[in-house]
């Protein structure tokens, strides 16, 4: 897979691309990220990204036609059709709120594209002639895009086939059926008279899975009752 972020604060990416399960997904071959730096891109003189906005109002409001030029030059190809080749991903607090379903839809391309805002947001053009699809990480407020989209690329780069060291935990993980997961504990099996659950260290694997479908139900059922 191929992602292209277009942001204006490139360094901001530069550590979770190293690190982690994208540095790894990177490393393996599975995911190759192309940061690119709207300010660097940019046909103004003066290399601006973004300006006031029409209307007056506080801050500052990235260009639609910055972004456009950017996504030309990177692709050779008119800004407005490329949400037709792949998705174009707007990370927005105005958008749909990404979960894990999101997460498999976006791994089941070769490429991606993700536009960040900064300061007061985008142009509302970009939203609709540049952009496919809107997503936000939540009902809060971030300062900007990349870190949105680092939390969207990492969720996506564990789905991709090799890139966790154990497959296998992808299918028993929150999210992955209609439970959460169950409670997990390591050693030491007593720390400070609080001990792990018996039946974790009863070498009967039989009673082990009864007990974690059952942890996994009721915590499901506590915290997320929606889920179920
Ligand atoms: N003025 C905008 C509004 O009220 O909707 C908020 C702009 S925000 C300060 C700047 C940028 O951060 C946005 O353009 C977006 O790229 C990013 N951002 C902020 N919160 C986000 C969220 N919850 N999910 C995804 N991106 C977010």
């Amino acid at each position: 897979m191929k992602a292209h972020v277009f942001c204006t604060l490139p360094d901001i990416l530069a550590s979770p691309l190293r690190c982690g399960t994208l540095g790894r997904a990177m490393d393996a071959g599975a995911l190759e990220v192309l940061v690119h730096d709207l300010h660097e891109l940019s046909p103004d003189p003066h290399h601006k990204a973004d300006d006031t906005p029409y209307g007056g109002g506080p801050g500052m409001v990235l260009r639609v036609d910055v972004l456009a030029h950017a996504m030309e030059s990177v692709f050779d190809a008119d800004a407005t059709v490329l949400k037709e080749r792949f998705p174009v991903v707007l990370l927005t607090p105005q958008g749909k709120r990404f979960d894990q379903s999101q997460a498999r839809e976006l791994a089941s391309h070769e490429t991606l594209v993700f536009l960040c805002g900064r300061y007061e947001g985008v142009d509302e053009r970009v939203r609709e002639h540049l952009a496919g699809r809107e997503v936000s990480l939540g009902d809060f407020v971030l300062a900007g895009g990349e870190i949105a989209a680092a939390a969207v690329l990492e969720a996506v780069a564990r789905l991709l086939p090799g890139v966790l060291g154990n497959d296998e935990s992808l299918l028993r993980e929150s999210f992955s059926g209609p439970m959460l997961e169950y409670p997990q504990y390591t050693r030491p099996a007593d720390w400070r008279g609080r001990r792990v659950p018996d039946v974790l260290v009863s070498g009967d694997h039989g009673r082990i899975r009864a007990w974690r479908e059952e942890q996994a139900r009721q915590r499901t059922l506590h915290r997320r009752p929606d889920l179920l």
